[in-house]
């Protein structure tokens, strides 16, 4: 059992038990016994759990402790706790000897013990002296190094889960961030950095950053930059499809002597911002474009009214309508900014839904748009009566857009059919011209905002790209739906479904 128990035990342990066994041999006692102070309690060492425990405070070998001294002690009978007692009579020895274990702060960590059957005495026992000093020498040896030993372990274990942490944090970033060592491999990156740079995560650790990233325009700049430098550098635009824009920062991480030990990267993947700036750049030129136009012609022709020769009658009229006219695009389009700006900022647009006939009101847009289109012909195909449950001026703003784009995009002119007819649960509007057309990849994106097909010739027409957008979201607010058919240089048809009847999905139980 005893050898089991022992072969169980730990290198120094076992050292120690061996070390109290010479002793007892070669110093005469009947045993030795290696006692560990923690707190208030001397513990028999190594420990176990019938092992001897004595409190510090009532014990002899607790008085010996707090002496703090190298000094030999040595008792009989009433000065012993009974615990000790009980142990010399187990031994069948009768005098207690010990000698305090000092570490090298020369702070006392224990007791060693031997158990005598005579006492010490003056001038007698140097061998035995010598042996239990030897054997308190050396257990505060094998105490220290076990201790040293346990330090350190938990130091791995700290570094291991400090690893770890950092390791997480870096995952968590959604900002592309990754440790370099000072000769530029990867010792830590997260999944955002491995995206970016185009490297594998899981296999990176340890590689040089520029053999493991795709991306050599990055790791190159980053390993260019001064071994200690840091802060911001250049942004970068890679050449991939996405034109991504990055901005990067380096920090360096020095030693305690001052010597680099690591460089944090952090990068920043700014393409979304700079395309966002872009935007509204362009968005900011195109309404200054948008608002100067009526504005040029208001003013020019104010100013002529003005003149004293006030030209006839007919003429006043003509230039008061375009001055209306004018007012009038100004209105609208400021209206369309204020409805953009209530879409994106989350709010819904109003709605105030009665039941009408959308014959008349499609009938006055075609009228309204037939004043200033003198190329194109236009044609009604519609129903004597057409009601919807909707709102009206949200409709009217809706096809006022289509039939204008109808004209707007047919600039050799042609024939602007509306027709409208009842399907089911719905009417279907359509506004059909001859123009140019749109080709099949932008069918979709003529629906997102700011999107144009051709910039620059449609600047020539005029436009801000938002005319589609907003009647897309004007149809959503109604629950309907928008698509287009075209063919280019034959013209496109505008289809817009819208229910009857408010909820009419609910109502159907659909
Ligand atoms: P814009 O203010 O530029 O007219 P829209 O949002 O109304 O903005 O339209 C977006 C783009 O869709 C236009 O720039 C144009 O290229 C294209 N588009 C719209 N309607 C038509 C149409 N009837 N025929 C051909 N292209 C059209």
């Amino acid at each position: 059992m005893r050898e089991a128990a022992a072969t169980a035990l730990a290198a120094p342990d076992k050292e120690a038990l061996e070390w109290a066994a010479a002793a007892a041999r070669l110093g005469g006692f009947e045993r030795c016994l290696l006692l560990r102070s923690e707190g208030a309690t001397l513990w028999e060492y190594p420990s176990s759990d019938d092992g001897l425990r004595l409190p510090v405070d009532g014990s002899f070998s607790g008085r010996c402790l707090s002496g703090a001294r190298a000094q030999f002690a040595d008792s009989a009978g009433d000065a012993l706790h009974p615990r000790e007692r009980a142990v010399l009579r187990g031994c069948n020895a009768d005098y207690w000897v010990a000698l305090p274990v000092l570490a090298a702060s020369g702070e006392p960590s224990g007791v060693v013990v031997g158990l005598r059957r005579t006492p010490l005495g003056v001038g007698t026992g140097e061998q035995e002296r010598l042996m239990l000093s030897l054997l308190a020498e050396h257990l505060a040896l094998i105490w220290r190094n076990a201790d040293l030993e346990q330090a350190l372990l938990a130091a791995r274990e700290r570094r291991r889960e400090l690893e770890a942490e950092s390791a997480g944090l870096l995952q968590s970033f959604r900002t592309a961030a990754l440790v370099l060592t000072p000769d530029h491999h990867i010792e830590a990156a997260n999944q955002a950095a491995a995206g970016l740079l185009g490297f594998e995560l899981a296999s990176a650790r340890g590689e040089l950053l520029t053999t493991a990233a795709k991306h050599q325009a990055i790791a190159e700049l980053i390993t260019t930059v001064d071994a200690t430098g840091g802060g911001e550098l250049p942004a970068v635009t890679l050449g991939d499809e996405a034109k991504t824009a990055v901005e990067l920062r380096i920090h360096p991480v020095f030693d305690s002597r001052g010597e680099l030990r690591r460089r944090v990267v952090v990068i920043e993947d700014t393409t979304r911002q700079k395309q966002a700036d872009a935007l509204k750049t362009e968005f900011v030129m195109m309404i200054s474009h948008e608002l100067r136009t009526p504005l040029t012609s208001i003013k020019a022709f104010a100013s002529t009214l003005l003149r004293d020769d006030l030209g006839s009658l007919a003429d006043q009229r003509e230039w008061l309508q375009i001055i209306d006219r004018e007012c009038d695009r100004l209105t609208a389009l400021v209206n369309d900014l204020l409805a953009i700006s209530r879409l994106e900022s989350g709010q819904k647009l109003p709605m105030q839904f009665t039941e009408f006939d959308l014959v008349p009101l499609l009938r006055e847009v075609v009228a309204a748009q037939r004043e200033h289109a003198t190329k194109h012909s236009f044609e009604l195909a519609l129903p004597e009566r057409l009601t919807a449950e909707a709102d009206a001026e949200k409709v009217r703003q809706i096809f006022a857009n289509l039939v204008n784009n109808a004209v707007k995009y047919s600039p050799r002119g042609g024939c602007v059919t509306v027709a409208a007819a009842e399907r089911g649960a719905q009417v279907e509007i359509s506004v059909r011209d001859e123009g140019v057309g749109i080709r099949v990849e932008h069918l979709d994106l003529i629906f997102e905002k700011f999107f144009q097909v051709d910039g620059s010739s449609t600047r020539r027409v005029g436009g801000t790209g938002l005319g589609l957008y907003l009647t897309r979201r004007l149809v959503e607010a109604h629950e309907g739906r928008i698509w287009v058919e075209s063919e280019p240089g034959a013209g496109s048809t505008f289809v817009v479904a819208l229910p009857r009847r408010r909820h009419v999905r609910d109502r159907l139980g659909t």
